[in-house]
């Protein structure tokens, strides 16, 4: 018996898109303050994690 795994459907998470429109939740307004983790709504300040980053940040930046 092979489990079951679907990376997908695995519970109902709401993620902070990056670089997309995220409606709040709580009360439908996309107006958000963006931290280092997290993002808190600017109307009733529902927080939701930040999704994955879609940029890397190069660990060094060495000037020629
Ligand atoms: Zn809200």
């Amino acid at each position: 018996m092979a489990p079951t795994v679907d990376p997908n459907g695995r519970g109902y998470r709401i993620l902070y898109r990056q670089g997309e429109t995220n409606y709040c939740p709580g009360c439908g307004h996309a107006n958000w303050y963006i931290g280092r983790h997290a993002a808190e709504c600017a109307f009733c300040a529902t927080v939701l994690p930040l999704g994955a980053s879609t940029h890397k940040e190069p660990e060094y930046a060495l000037a020629g």
